[in-house]
């Protein structure tokens, strides 16, 4: 008789400082699915569901019984009912489902909620109590993951992306099903060793492929290579959290093997903190860096990664909006708003129509506020496309009712809803093409690189205020533990060996 394995993925990226909670509408823009769909889903995204079912098909031995698949868009900490729904739709899906033999999850790894920091440990330690100690628990996690000590504990053993941009989803599935299956088969009794690294960096140095991230990962891959190892998961958590617990992680997995995990988990971390101050970036005010944009040869795309809407923020911002307008930019510059007002403003006059409108600056006013603007509206669409390839394979995209706001030779496109902000589409999908630009801005951090490298002549990052800004220091955080780099620059640290877990709970 094969083995019966629950299955699941669960997915969001929240940024505490986001001024907008991420509601269930949030998770149905990309779909709510349970039963056959998320297999069949999986399957065709290849997500991390896909490496399971290809893994269960090629071995015979299991029967993969779905759950839930559930992602929403990054954005801010979910509100009480949204996430109650969706841990009760996990939680209830496993505890009902008959003879079990193991429970295989695809989870982000830092999504929040209100008054629950570390969702993913409050989850897998439920299905914990569930299933007991005798049915293996596997989780993989996108190596953006808050990794924590409740996390750690629940799981019999876990995996994460080894790239980013992240071009190894599917393959981590099937690394998590592997590793279930040496579970399930009795060939391994995973040990697990867990470091908190006491740092978090800004994501501007976030490419797995280049240095200095590229040396961490290479070395948990040679870390690999020993029989004894089963996997080294490496989390460079994503910066714009604010819980306790937080920071850089490293996990090691091996066969029964403590002292030596312990020993790996603790040589992986010492690396990350000794090279710590190489992901400080220090970059231009937005002021020089529209100077230095308008003198370069174009096109030149200006990352606004502090208003990044693949990071959580609201896309608003009018800091750069506003000093283009201080320097006369009187070169065709493309940048984006999400505004509603604003769009229903400009419907209303009609394309080909000119109207002033106070424009953005009002969902994060913290960190930016309105630009009073008189241009002439030139476009409008439906804000709707599909985005193919990248980290996530297909996006079907909906920015709400869509207009083009032409003032001067800014051309701004505004639109009612949030907007893939690394994606030249955007732009595209509406008539405006970035290649005949000379100014483009682009609403993330490093997201852009792949799908604008064939336009650019060159990227300049700035330092803007906004919700998730490359200079951490910007950030208030009320609720992290302290000393944390760089927060707190001079502070010293050294592994210790952490409490373990060994195959019992
Ligand atoms: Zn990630």
């Amino acid at each position: 008789m094969k083995k019966r394995i629950a299955v699941a993925r669960l997915f969001q990226e929240t940024s505490s400082f986001s001024p907008r909670k991420t509601t269930l509408d949030d998770f149905r823009q990309f779909g709510l699915y349970y039963g056959e769909k998320v297999l069949s889903l999986g399957r065709e995204l290849r997500d991390e569901i896909g490496g399971f079912c290809n893994f269960a098909e090629q071995s015979g031995e299991y029967e993969l019984v779905p759950v839930l698949w559930a992602v929403g868009w990054t954005g801010g900490a979910l509100t009480s009912e949204t996430f109650d729904f969706l841990k009760h739709g996990l939680v209830n899906g496993i505890s009902s489902t008959d003879r079990l033999d193991g429970v295989l999850l695809a989870l982000h790894g830092s999504m929040v909620a209100e008054g629950i920091p570390d969702t993913e440990g409050d989850i897998l330690d439920s299905i914990r109590r569930i299933i007991g100690t005798s049915v293996p628990l596997v989780t993989t996690f996108d190596h953006h993951a808050n990794m924590t000590q409740r996390i750690v504990d629940s799981v019999d053993g876990l995996v994460a992306y080894n790239q980013c941009p992240h071009g190894d989803v599917y393959e981590t599935g099937l690394a998590g099903a592997r590793m279930m299956a040496r579970i399930l088969r009795g060939e391994i009794l995973p040990t697990i060793a867990f470091q908190k690294i006491p740092m978090i960096t800004p994501a501007d140095k976030f490419e797995t492929e280049k240095f200095p991230l590229k040396r961490w990962f290479d070395m948990a891959r040679t870390m690999e290579e020993r029989s004894e190892v089963v996997a080294v998961a490496q989390f460079p958590v994503q910066p714009w959290l604010d819980v306790p617990e937080y920071g850089w992680s490293a996990v090691v997995v091996t066969d029964n093997e403590k002292p030596l995990a312990d020993k790996l988990a603790a040589d992986i971390a010492q690396a990350a903190w000794d090279q710590r101050r190489e992901f400080v970036v220090n970059n231009p005010a937005p002021d020089e860096a529209v100077r230095m944009a308008i003198e370069e040869e174009g096109p030149i795309v200006i990352a606004d990664g502090a208003d990044a809407t693949n990071g959580g923020a609201p896309g608003d911002s009018t800091i750069l909006l506003k000093e283009m307008l201080k320097q006369r930019v009187d070169k065709t510059t493309f940048l984006t708003m999400v505004d509603p007002a604003a769009v229903q403003a400009a419907l209303a006059v009609g394309v080909g129509n000119a109207l002033t409108v106070d424009l953005g600056g009002k969902l994060d006013p913290a960190n930016s506020s309105p630009v009073r603007l008189t241009g002439r509206v030139t476009a409008c669409s439906d804000g709707k496309f599909k985005i193919v390839g990248g980290s996530h394979h297909a996006i079907s995209v909906d920015m709400g009712r869509t207009v083009v706001l032409q003032a001067g030779k800014i051309h701004i496109v505004v639109s009612e809803k949030l907007n893939p902000g690394h994606d030249p589409l955007v732009y595209r999908h509406i008539g405006l093409e970035p290649k005949d630009a000379h100014i483009i801005v682009v609403k993330c951090v490093v997201g852009h690189m792949n799908a604008y490298s064939a336009i650019m002549k060159k990227t300049i990052w700035t330092d803007c205020p906004g919700a998730t800004p490359s200079n951490l220091a910007r950030l208030k955080h009320r609720y992290v533990q302290r000393p944390l780099y760089p927060l707190d620059p001079e502070m010293v640290w050294t592994p210790k060996i952490e409490r373990a877990t060994a195959g019992t709970h």
